[in-house]
């Protein structure tokens, strides 16, 4: 199917990963933009955020998570495009396999664009800004591309509003799965 996920499968095994093949065709409209934080405790621990935008999950590694302080940037690189239904894979990632280690759906729910620009033009832009509706995670965040580093560096950003709190940290608080209620240490 989609040319955007040639670089997910190439990196995979899918004869022992059990993570989605990315071969089924879910650009089916629904409306609804699904949004997911996946907790990776690969080589090294962080937080993948991932977006719908166009049939596809955008994707970036989170090392610290997100932060609800508005005055808080967190780093996020930019990874490759993950099938839809990976927003609900939760499980271990075989040893010798890329990404190997565990995955817990750490936050989950939908998104809107609260730009003016489509997310094809705010993401080729490098400026995404968008209202979270997740069971951690709520109100406006921001992705801005880095101009001056790598390209795939983007830093992620609360950004103020009624849900920005400076004294939350649910990375620290609230570390179990909204799927199954596990600890990644746990899977
Ligand atoms: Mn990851």
């Amino acid at each position: 199917m989609d040319k955007e996920l040639n670089q997910y499968k190439a990196k995979r095994n899918f004869e022992e990963s059990t993570e989605p093949t990315g071969t089924k065709d879910s650009k089916q409209k629904h409306g609804k933009m699904r949004y997911v934080i996946q907790q990776h405790d690969a080589s090294t621990m962080h937080y993948d955020f991932r977006i719908e935008v166009d049939g596809v999950l955008k994707s970036w590694a989170v090392p610290k998570g997100p932060s609800t302080d508005p005055n808080v940037k967190r780093l996020a690189i930019a990874v490759e495009d993950h099938p839809l239904d990976y927003a609900d894979f939760e499980g271990k990632i075989p040893d010798g396999n890329y990404g190997a280690g565990p995955v817990i759906v750490w936050d989950e729910g939908e998104y809107e664009n609260i730009r003016k620009a489509s997310m094809t033009d705010a993401l080729k832009e490098g400026q995404v800004e968008i209202n979270l509706k997740g069971k951690k995670l709520q109100g406006a965040y921001a992705l801005v591309q880095t101009k001056y580093q790598k390209e795939n560096q983007w830093l992620l950003i609360k950004m103020k509003d009624e849900q920005a709190d400076a004294r939350r940290n649910p990375v620290s608080t609230q570390p179990e799965s909204v799927k199954s209620g596990k600890k990644i240490d746990e899977i």
